[in-house]
């Protein structure tokens, strides 16, 4: 299982998809000196959703994206040092819109007392209390029915459901209860209380040329130390090897042209269901049956570019609520808080949809005035029209759990397993609704499993376990 002619000791590693994952992936493996790399990612950027783009003369992201402080400390470490001070420490500035009313983000005591809207304040209140008694609601194993348990009816009805809806386009009812302990943070009264009379503040780290710095910091620390990155360059089949001691084949496309590249292991970040359908041979019917049954949530990322130097403030709004389209309009300026460019500003309102579906093929004009029209019904000072609008596309911004989505999503796994020195991580990979520093995390432990030219099967299993714990943070 030797290659490259620089490194003939040790394995060669093609790693698909250049997310904070992939890009993670081959500058562990070049620091550590473990495997010689190449990396196939099909965009012109690194960064996958976590990437960002220059618009005008400002850097934004794809959606509202801060590097949280839960970030693992060696993570933090690699970052500072291949970042240095464009890496900026910030406290947050949010505000969710609930029943007309503007409430910090992250909540604060002071601030919940003085503005919640009091019916609200009062029903969640009593479900508090009717909480604390016994024979309440059974967990149960649906989103709904897991919330309600935790949180009582007010909170989720005027909460939690209308922005799961808007969020995964279903009834919170056919989500699994896993999506509810993933995602919500807040999942108990005890945990709410927590979070709003614990808070010192919420603070995040972010980057001067927006969050896809991060990913663009590895990818180039990676080439300095000897990795072939390539963009543009699209993985369209991925052939096993057929005896012992045969080599993986990964094919690819760039500017039309077919590139054949053998490795002695392959680490794929791109999406699991994507990864089912290119291999040749190809699967059994089952697991394709099985990756035709679970799907990624898209978003449509409407930017308006306005000619003032601020809009407001928050950096970014949210909106629970099922009458206004977006779930959340940043505005990128605020994030790094530089007051460069003079006179203009961004906002971003991501719109969670269905690839192929009416928001997804809607024209940039009208998505444009379907923003404009719900930052007024939000109230939101935009006196002006914006300057332009730009739209950009996330085929698999959230990956959706539905009721019993385990079971696919463990027939694909069963297979992936039994591909020889395959590993498939990161968000995509592991269908796992996690944060950038997780993607990192699992980079920097698949790295951790590489033995001379062997990977350490075991190892890797218990880190599957310490990935299963990860709770994403919004
Ligand atoms: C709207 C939104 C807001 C978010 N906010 C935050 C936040 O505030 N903080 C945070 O930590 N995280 C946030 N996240 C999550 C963050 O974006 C992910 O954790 C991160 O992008 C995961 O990295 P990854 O490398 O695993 O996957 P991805 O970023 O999805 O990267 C996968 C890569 O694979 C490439 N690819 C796919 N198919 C192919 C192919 N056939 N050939 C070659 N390449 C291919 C893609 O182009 C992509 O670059 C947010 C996500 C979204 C959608």
């Amino acid at each position: 299982m030797t290659t490259s002619n620089s490194s003939p000791q040790v394995p060669h590693v093609v790693i698909l998809g250049g997310g904070p994952a992939g890009v993670g992936g081959a500058y562990q493996l070049r620091r550590t000196g473990k495997a010689t790399v190449s990396l196939l990612e099909q965009q012109d950027v690194f960064g996958g959703n976590a990437g960002s783009f220059k618009w005008g003369d400002q850097f934004v992201d794809y959606g509202s994206h801060r590097l949280h402080e839960a970030v693992a400390p060696e993570i933090l470490a690699d970052m500072k040092s291949l970042m240095g001070d464009d890496l900026a420490y910030r406290e947050r500035h949010g505000r969710i819109r609930l029943r007309g009313k503007w409430l910090h983000f992250p909540l604060k005591a002071l601030d919940l007392f003085l503005r919640l809207d009091r019916a609200f304040a009062f029903g969640a209140a009593r479900d508090m209390v009717r909480g604390m008694l016994p024979g309440g609601p059974a967990e149960g194993h649906t989103f709904a029915s897991v919330l309600r348990a935790n949180l009582g009816p007010t909170i989720c009805e005027h909460f939690y459901f209308p922005y799961a809806r808007k969020m995964w386009g279903r009834e919170p009812e056919v989500l699994s209860g896993i999506q509810a302990r993933k995602r919500v943070t807040a999942g108990s009264f005890m945990k709410l209380v927590k979070r709003v009379l614990g808070s010192r503040g919420s603070y995040f780290y972010y980057p001067r040329e927006g969050y896809g710095q991060i990913s663009t910091a590895y990818a180039k620390a990676a080439v300095e130390l000897g990795a072939d990155l390539r963009l543009g360059s699209r993985v369209t089949r991925l052939s096993p090897p057929s005896t012992p001691e045969g080599r993986w084949v990964v094919e690819s496309e760039r500017d039309g042209e077919k590139h054949t590249e053998e490795a002695d292991y392959v680490w794929s970040t791109i999406p699991i269901t994507i990864v089912a359908r290119m291999m040749d041979p190809a699967p059994d019917p089952q697991v394709l049956e099985a990756a035709g049954a679970i799907d990624y949530r898209a978003m449509v990322l409407v930017y308006l570019e306005l000619g003032v130097d601020q809009f407001t403030t928050t950096d970014a709004h949210y909106f629970p609520e099922e009458h206004l389209a977006f779930t959340r309009l940043s505005e990128p300026k605020n994030y790094f808080g530089a007051p460069e460019p003079k006179g203009r500003t961004t906002l971003c309102a991501e719109l969670p949809c269905e690839r192929n579906d009416q928001l997804w093929n809607a024209s940039d004009e009208e998505l444009g005035n379907l923003v404009v029209n719900d930052i007024r019904k939000a109230e939101l000072p935009l006196e002006k029209e914006p300057l332009s609008v730009h739209v950009r596309r996330l085929p698999q911004a959230y990956p959706i759990y539905l009721q019993g989505y385990e079971v696919p999503l463990g027939a694909i796994e069963d297979w992936t397993s039994t591909l020889p020195n395959f590993l498939s991580y990161g968000r995509q990979g592991l269908f796992a609704h996690d944060n950038t520093h997780h993607a990192l995390y699992m980079a920097y432990s698949a790295s951790d499993c590489v033995e001379g030219v062997d990977f350490n099967e075991e190892k890797w299993s218990d880190y599957l376990e310490i990935f299963k714990t990860h709770v994403v943070e919004d």
